[in-house]
């Protein structure tokens, strides 16, 4: 049987250079594409070529990067417009196959065998299209498997293509950390570093038994990985997976000294999961609650519901439980994020008893989605329930622009 031809392509620095694609005054300059500083949410996102050579890394603080980088420019992050330029790429990738598959916005596998030319001098002619035609650079890595392609894509960058074959895996892989595989994360590496395996062949050449009862499942699959025995396929970029979980978090501007503020917010955030399940065709079997205290300690608390809901009220009351029943409010709340988990793509109703009101239910379904409606063509913050219209804790963006009053009543 023939190999397979694999490859995986990741956009370079890829929100700070859409910033500089839209704005070539930025070009060549050291910029960071990061949060508002007066809303705290200040960290760098992504950063360019020139920022990252000072020293400036993502996840960092924005004063933190400042300080690294005196004439570090930091944008505000324009997701939409790195969600059309991702597109554009999506659409350069299919003049050479159908199975696209994306990992985040920036990176996509590409199964091209079917080309049947050779891997590299597709990627090459990738690597410049995407050059000239988006004024972005790629790195790519070609290889037989998804595993070896996605670290290629790392080897070498930006603008770069990296080959690793059967022949040169063991010399071009072998020595790396084993942190560079797919899926080793941070206590994996450190789980495998105490037993002496801290690179890739190392952990290719440890008795897969072993392995397996170090680390179960996921030992045996970075035992194949090693060995460059992934087998696992590129998806067709038709094929859809439902989201495991759909859930939307907020650091507040100040932070929260009650349940009736924090009641607030998870009313609001829980809106938002209930328009993306809708949107979505899905439905939640539970809900989740994470809770970051002013100490920047995390409590998370979650509840399973015995039906499936699209319902944001739902959600919200059962989070509200969650904090009433669980946080002990020593300290003040900085950031809440709510999660709808359990995640079913049919609806599996509530069991029929007698408490439940089949009408109102059917009622409660309809003005829904004629909110939604009016949310898809007035946007998302057009229409808010009573409860959050006064919340000033909250970040702007995530307050009422226009408010439709009584709405929610009808
Ligand atoms: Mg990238």
């Amino acid at each position: 049987m023939k190999d397979r031809v694999i490859l995986h392509s990741d956009a370079n620095c890829f929100y700070a250079s859409c910033e500089m694609v839209l704005n070539p005054e930025l070009r060549d300059k050291a910029v960071a594409v990061g949060g508002n500083e007066e809303e705290r949410h200040g960290i760098i996102l992504a950063k360019s070529e020139k920022a990252k050579q000072a020293g400036v890394t993502t996840g960092m603080p924005l004063w933190e990067a400042k300080q690294k980088c005196k004439d570090l420019i930091i944008v505000p992050p324009r997701f939409e417009y790195y969600s059309k330029f991702s597109k554009l790429l999506h659409k350069i990738y299919e003049r050479y196959t159908d199975y696209i598959e994306p990992f985040g916005l920036d990176e996509c596998w590409l199964d091209v065998t079917d080309c049947n030319t050779d891997g590299y001098l597709i990627a090459e002619e990738i690597r410049k299209t995407v050059k000239e035609e988006l004024g972005l650079t790629v790195s790519i890595g070609v290889s037989f498997n998804k595993v070896f392609a996605k670290l290629g894509s790392d080897l070498k960058k930006p603008d770069a293509v990296t080959v690793i074959t059967r022949e040169n895996f063991k010399e071009k892989v072998w020595s790396l950390p084993v942190s560079d595989l797919l899926y080793c994360g941070r206590q994996t590496s450190r789980t495998l570093g105490n037993v002496g395996i801290r690179t890739i062949g190392t952990l290719a050449q440890a008795p897969e038994e072993y392995l397996t009862r170090k680390l179960g499942k996921n030992g045996h699959s970075l035992w194949l990985f090693a060995n460059g025995l992934d087998d696992s396929r590129v998806a067709h970029k038709d094929h859809y997976t439902p989201p495991k979980s759909v859930g939307h978090g907020v650091t507040c501007v100040e932070n929260l000294e009650n349940i009736d503020e924090a009641s607030k917010v998870i009313v609001s955030l829980s809106l938002d999961i209930g328009y993306k399940l809708r949107k979505e065709g899905l439905y939640a079997g539970g809900v989740s609650l994470v809770v970051k205290d002013e100490g920047f300690t995390h409590y998370s608390y979650q509840t399973k519901f015995d039906f499936t809901t699209q319902d944001e009220s739902v959600l919200s009351k059962n989070a509200i439980l969650l904090l009433k029943e669980n946080y002990p409010w020593n300290y003040k709340v900085r950031a809440l994020t709510v999660t709808a988990i359990s995640i079913e793509t049919t609806d599996t109703p509530v069991q029929a008893d007698m408490f439940f009101d089949y009408e109102k239910d059917e009622k409660k379904k309809r003005l829904s989605s004629v909110i939604d409606n009016i949310k898809d063509t007035y946007g998302k913050s057009s229409v808010l329930p009573a409860t959050v219209l006064d919340e000033k804790k909250m970040p702007k963006n995530r307050q009422a622009d226009t408010v439709l009053p009584g709405m929610m009543h009808k």
